[in-house]
């Protein structure tokens, strides 16, 4: 039997025992069609159509024509719509007409073509004036056709058809498309046809099936179109999906005042309230709506307009979202009072919605709190954590005069940039000049996709919260306001105006995308915060309920991983890199469960601190070494009180000193640069402490300091500096303890690459533990532990877990020294290059290799825990907030990972994903 490449809307089943699964459905029929053949199943009002599938496309992109068999299942498909309309395609007295659509797997919104009123002719449009009495109707759907087929399937640019209907519309002193009278479509018609005659040579096709023919193909070509390419790079759909065609019966919104047509969500898109938005225009046609060319009415109106519709309307929505168990987006038309769905699919929404619509959807029992979980992505919830404009800021620029217009709130959040008004000018500045950019616009299309996402906000001075700008915005989490109808821009003279004032090119403006709110010049930006997000913080907390499940996690059966019985049965903790109490009281507001990394010298260069570092680096013997660091003692200790105070009853680990000590010295060059010029000038005065200090400095000189005096071996050449640092924790440990804060001190020791540096430095410092405990009669559980940053300690961990009771992988070193590339000037050189000859999948600095680096690290947690079975494992690399990297820690059996304090959310989702991925069983448990 010859291969299917078209499929009926009513033949579902068939898609689906062909395809094995709804997803395989999706991905034949693409969401569109799969959408439209599940709606016809479920009895919902759908034109009949067909679907020509993505296999056939992916055929027709390799071979440059049509799938033998394709076109004639097509034709015989055409003759059962034409059966079940009772019309036909080319008919002089009754003709049917089709739209032929676009439609990939995962929704591109119009990335591709699509063409309406296929079948209508200098003949045909004479029939169906007979047929429907409207001449006027008849003649716009004409002369859109006309049009569109123009732009979409010839490739004729939009503007030789826009210019001589603005022409004519002015001539006529017309201001609205509603006021142009039956003759004048008929005129635009041919006036349209003169263009395409013009710009083609050729006239505009007059038999039906040639105008299918070329539509569809045109379609299929959309695919490889450099604006779906494009969307494609932005948002990772593969390229060999390719796109169906569907060809579904056209009805029609502009029919009369009985008739229109909408778009909506069954829940808003942009903050996620169960409330129905949408809007509608009466007697007009999809695409009206859909471009935001003229402003539609809210959805609610209809209830008036129209009651039994807008009831069935309600009705049947409400069954897609019970079906769906998602909000959906959907397409409609009302012909001469009778509904029709023309599309639905799940809707894209903005972080802050995508949340509230989890969270709500698991409390109504339609999906599990696992799928809630599974349903927001870790980008989403980095969005959430964006900033907002300051609202003191906020106010006094309204009171100096700053607000400038205010449209409806399309996508939230604070964008502060300088205003550019075409999106190659907004993408220019933005990548070549390192600009925040402000991309405006009257209303947006799909050519202007590059420029949106360049910039850091979006302005549209026409449109609604359906347009595309809205659409785009919200999908890319860029902050927009639309449909700020006060605005006038002037793309000519590049300058915007409201009642007289004005913002030029490059101006700057700030754009709330949360209310709407447009101002001339920089407001202020502030953190949101966590604790008033409620729905983010359910769906965390979620997140961590299922994290702390036991039997998450089985310890593997693979040779290399075998053995260790206390393999770590939950999923993975997330624990936070914090220096400073307030970074830990951050860190814990997060959900943060320890601190994963505390790098003890950055309080070192603070400024009252940091001339007695020097004096301690300085010092020319042990005697005069221990009197600085005795200066230092307080300030650590004090620093630490802060930490163990901020993690009450959590565990801190804090790192001993680690970078090499040139580091807090002053710069050599500048240094040289100045003893010089002293010395030219003959200035007396200080040279001789300068010139000592330079030639110490010089002396601390090292070719590659990344690998040379620094971590452990450092502690081991100057003790004294660790010993303090050892003092300074237990004695704040000790002194939390009596104030009845429970501590759990972990002493991390940097760089080790070989046991015997642990075996020198590790019982030293234990003593000063056991000693100062005993000095203040308290007692609380502590560990000493190693970071693994040298490959060889990854190799011999199994040794190295004999003292160490804790590894944590620091990544950023691990990476640099497996690879060999400095971490400092890498990314400068080569990395780039790298990734993008497909040398190196990413940046190994910001994704686990789990080729090399991950290996090692498999390799030491399997041996360490062969030493020690309870080791405890965790990641302060950056890697640790990394989703991708997160989830090989999982894999590989982390106890943790730990990342900056405002990845923690992020990362606590990412470790519940990859937890219910593993676990494969977690999802169906609560149902
Ligand atoms: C690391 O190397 O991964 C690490 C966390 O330490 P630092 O970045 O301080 O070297
Ligand atoms: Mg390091």
């Amino acid at each position: 039997m010859a291969k299917k490449w078209v499929y009926l809307f009513d033949e579902a089943a068939e898609a689906e025992s062909y395809a094995g699964s709804w997803d395989g459905v999706r991905g034949l029929l693409g969401g569109k069609g799969a959408g439209l053949a599940d709606m016809t199943r479920a009895g919902v009002p759908v034109p009949p159509g067909f679907t020509i599938t993505t296999e056939a496309c992916n055929r027709f992109s390799a071979e440059g024509k049509f799938p033998e068999e394709m076109w004639n299942q097509a034709m015989a498909a055409l003759r059962e719509v034409e059966k079940r309309t009772g019309k036909k395609f080319g008919d002089l007295t009754n003709p049917l007409l089709v739209s032929c659509r676009s439609g990939a797997k995962f929704s591109m919104p119009g990335m591709m073509d699509t063409v309406l009123n296929l079948g209508l002719t200098d003949k045909t449009a004479e029939g169906m004036i007979a047929l429907t009495g409207n001449p006027r109707f008849v003649y716009d759907s004409y002369r859109r056709l006309v049009e569109m087929f123009g732009t979409v399937v010839l490739g004729i640019a939009d503007e030789a058809f826009e210019e001589p209907l603005k022409a004519y519309k002015d001539k006529k002193g017309y201001k609205l498309d509603t006021e142009m009278t039956a003759a004048d479509w008929k005129g635009m018609a041919e006036a349209f046809k003169a263009v395409i005659e013009k710009e083609k040579g050729f006239d505009f096709p007059q038999e039906p099936l040639k105008q299918l023919e070329l539509a569809t193909e045109a379609v299929f070509k959309s695919w490889n179109g450099k604006r779906a390419v494009d969307y494609r790079r932005a948002t990772n759909i593969p390229d060999d999906l390719g796109t169906a065609v569907n060809i579904v019966t056209m009805v029609f919104g502009n029919m009369g005042e009985d008739s229109g047509t909408g778009v909506a969500f069954t829940r808003n898109p942009s903050t996620g309230d169960k409330k129905m938005m949408g809007d509608y225009l009466l007697n007009a046609q999809g695409e009206d709506v859909v471009a935001g060319i003229r402003n539609a009415d809210p959805i609610e109106n209809l209830a008036q307009e129209m009651p039994a519709v807008y009831s069935q309307f309600m009705d049947i929505t409400d069954k897609l979202e019970q079906h769906y168990k998602e909000m959906q987006d959907v397409e409609f038309t009302i012909e001469r009072g009778k509904l029709w769905m023309l599309q639905t699919r799940n809707g894209k929404r903005t972080a802050k919605a995508a949340i509230k619509i989890a969270v709500d959807m698991a409390n109504e029992d339609l999906i599990t709190k696992e799928e809630a979980v599974l349903r927001v992505t870790p980008e989403q919830v980095d969005a959430l954590l964006h900033p907002q404009f300051d609202e003191k800021a906020k106010k006094a620029a309204e009171k100096s005069g700053a607000f400038f217009a205010k449209g409806v709130n399309a996508s939230p959040g604070a964008a502060v940039g300088q205003a550019y008004f075409d999106a190659d000018t907004a993408e220019k500045m933005a990548k070549e000049k390192k600009q925040a950019v402000i991309m405006v616009r009257p209303f947006t299309k799909p050519d202007d996709v590059h420029g949106m996402i360049a910039s850091k906000g979006v302005l549209t001075s026409e449109g609604g919260a359906t347009s595309h700008a809205a659409v785009v915005a919200r999908q890319f989490g860029i902050p927009c306001v639309v449909g700020a109808s006060s605005i006038t821009i002037d793309l000519e003279k590049r300058v915007m105006e409201v009642n007289g004032k004005t913002v030029e090119e490059g101006e700057w403006i700030s754009v709330d995308g949360t209310t709407g709110e447009v101002f001339i010049g920089q407001i202020k930006t502030i953190e949101p915060k966590i604790e008033e997000q409620t729905e983010l913080l359910t769906i965390l907390n979620w997140a961590d309920e299922i994290c702390a499940r036991d039997g998450m996690r089985k310890a593997p059966s693979t040779a290399l991983r075998a053995g260790p019985e206390k393999w770590p049965t939950r999923g993975l903790q997330v624990w936070a890199n914090a220096d400073y109490p307030k970074d830990a009281q951050r860190a814990r507001s997060y959900g943060a469960k320890g601190i994963g990394l505390c790098r003890t010298e950055h309080m070192f260069f603070e400024t009252e601190r940091l001339p007695i570092v020097q004096r301690m680096i300085l010092a020319k013997s042990s005697e005069d070494r221990t009197e600085a660091l005795n200066e230092l003692l307080p300030y650590q200790r004090k620093d630490f009180d802060g930490l163990f105070e901020a993690m009450d009853g959590c565990p801190v680990i804090i790192r001993l000193i680690d970078p090499p000590l040139h580091e807090f010295m002053p710069d050599e060059e500048k240094l040289f640069e100045e003893v010089v010029t002293m010395r030219v000038k003959g200035e007396t005065k200080g040279l001789q402490e300068k010139e000592e200090l330079l030639t110490a400095i010089k002396s601390m000189h090292e070719s590659n300091p990344m690998m040379g005096l620094r971590g452990v071996r450092l502690s081991i050449a100057m003790p004294e500096i660790v010993e303090m640092q050892v003092r300074a924790i237990f004695e704040a440990a000790a002194d939390c303890t009596l104030r009845k804060i429970v501590v759990k001190p972990e002493v991390m020791i940097p760089l080790t690459g070989t046991v015997k540096e642990l075996e020198w430095i590790q019982p030293r410092l234990e003593r000063i533990a056991t000693a100062v405990m005993e000095e203040k009669i308290v007692n609380f559980t502590y560990k000493f532990g190693t970071m693994i940053e040298i490959p060889r300690a990854c190799v011999t961990a199994a040794e190295i877990a004999k003292l160490a009771e804790f590894f944590s992988f620091g990544t950023n070193d691990l990476t640099q020294m497996t690879f060999g590339y400095s971490r400092d000037d890498a990314e400068r050189n080569f990395l780039v290059t790298y990734v993008e000859q497909k040398i190196l999948p990413k940046n190994p600095f910001q994704t686990l290799d789990r080729d090399g680096v991950g290996k090692l690290m498999e390799w030491a947690i399997a041996e360490g825990r062969k030493t020690r079975p309870e080791l405890e494992v965790g990641i302060c690399g950056e890697h640790g907030g990394d989703p991708e990297s997160i989830e090989w820690c999982h894999i590989i059996g982390n106890n943790y990972v730990s990342c900056s304090p405002f990845r923690v959310p992020i990362a606590r989702l990412a470790a519940a994903h990859v937890a219910l991925k593993y676990s494969g069983k977690a999802i169906a448990e609560d149902k």
